[in-house]
């Protein structure tokens, strides 16, 4: 059943529920080994991994990649729009921190996330569950961005949805260009907000990204 299948399905729904989980591209840390390849990193660097200092460091590191590249299980909870509720749904200043898969740094910042109900509303929560679903994983903000709005469009068939993240590299503010307070904006849009001006703009001016 595909995800718009199982939207329709769930019209029908005075309450629909779906277990969440991440799509298994990947098996996940294999934390023993990832504790092993730190100390070596660490030797390579010209450190001592048996030091005082650094003897716990493997096993943190190790804690710390298990925690930012595991995205917590949820249930996403949908309601009938028995209201018929038309109007922009939109939910600002999401946190968002996610690791760059180009250098290993962390990327954070803040996400607004919109959408335009059609037979069904969400759980107001689930809009930062979903963000968090794609955001803990090695990304870079412009897939991120985009993998958001897909999954809304998929498994809620909005008539229109909005995803704007605005964040801060580490890669970019401490090392290279060292653009310290530097922001990335990055959008991507379906439906109505993309192809309805009056709707597009609205939704920029709510979220203050300018369009
Ligand atoms: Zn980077």
């Amino acid at each position: 059943m595909s995800g718009s299948d199982t939207a329709r399905a769930a019209d029908r729904m005075p309450h629909h529920r779906l277990r969440v989980l991440r799509g298994g591209d990947d098996a996940g840390p294999d934390v023993p080994a990832v504790e092993r390849a730190v100390s070596e990193l660490l030797l390579a660097l010209g450190k001592d991994p048996g030091s005082d200092h650094l003897v716990e460091t493997p096993r943190r590191v190790a804690q710390s990649y298990l925690e930012l590249l595991t995205p917590p299980q949820f249930d996403l909870t949908t309601f009938p729009n028995d209201e018929a509720y038309d109007e922009l749904v939109l939910a600002k200043q999401l946190p968002v921190q996610s690791l760059c898969e180009h250098h290993l740094l962390p990327f954070h910042g803040i996400a607004h996330i919109g959408y335009l109900p059609g037979n069904r509303i969400l759980g107001l929560s689930k809009l930062a569950r979903v963000l968090e679903l794609f955001a803990r994983d090695l990304q870079v903000q412009e897939r991120l961005t985009k993998q958001v709005a897909d999954w809304l469009q998929e498994h809620l068939a909005p008539r229109g949805v909005g995803v704007v993240i605005e964040a801060e590299h580490l890669c970019m503010s401490l090392r290279g260009v060292r653009a310290t307070g530097a922001r990335t904006v990055t959008s991507a849009l379906h439906g109505l907000l993309r192809d309805d001006a009056r709707s597009r703009q609205e939704f920029f001016a709510l979220t203050g990204s300018g369009s």
